[in-house]
């Protein structure tokens, strides 16, 4: 478990990510993965300070947590980088989820240490199965290249691998 947030830390969400894209596979069913990274959150930290940087991790952890149903796994896979498991769920259910999510976030705020509100976004990438992925690792760097085309892109949005 990551200490911050209190999810599934990388090791956990790899592992879990493992065990499910071989059963999925094995029995032909869809599995989704959204990755999902802060934006400029590096300004945030610069502007705000790590306290702050730290508030606004655990709010997007915290939207993660009461957007996905019980068993799909959310997990922080880095410092302000998450990924969600979504068992079951075809390219366009996930690509659902992660809109939500994404705007949701968008709605949401945390205070500074100062009591002033500080607004930050997500951009998500999204990929399902296919027979073409031959490992977790291969589905999960496919919804990375989605990641890295959403923030090409401008960044608060979600892009489909
Ligand atoms: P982009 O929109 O391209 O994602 O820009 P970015 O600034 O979010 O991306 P970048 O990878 O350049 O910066 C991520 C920063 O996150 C770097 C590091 O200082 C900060 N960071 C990493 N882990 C933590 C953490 O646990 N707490 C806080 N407060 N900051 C962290
Ligand atoms: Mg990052
Ligand atoms: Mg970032």
């Amino acid at each position: 478990t990551d200490v911050l947030t209190g999810i599934s830390n990388r090791r956990a969400l790899m592992s879990a990510g493992e065990r499910e894209f071989n059963r999925q596979t094995r029995y032909q069913n869809r599995l989704s993965v959204l990755m999902i990274d802060i934006d400029r959150f590096k300004s945030i930290n610069d502007t705000r300070g790590h306290p702050t940087g730290d508030k606004v991790i655990l709010c997007v952890a915290e939207i993660m947590m009461s957007n996905v149903r019980t068993q799909d796994l959310a997990g922080r896979v880095g410092g302000e980088e998450f990924a969600v498991l979504l068992p079951e769920t075809d390219l366009e259910g996930a690509t659902v989820i992660a809109e939500r999510l994404r705007s949701a976030v968008e709605n949401a705020d945390v205070l500074d240490e100062n009591g002033k509100i500080v607004k930050f976004t997500i951009s998500i990438g999204v990929a399902t199965n296919a027979p073409r992925d031959n490992s977790f690792e291969q589905l999960l760097g496919r919804a990375d290249k989605g990641l890295f085309t959403a923030k090409e892109g401008g960044r608060n949005r979600v892009v489909a691998e």
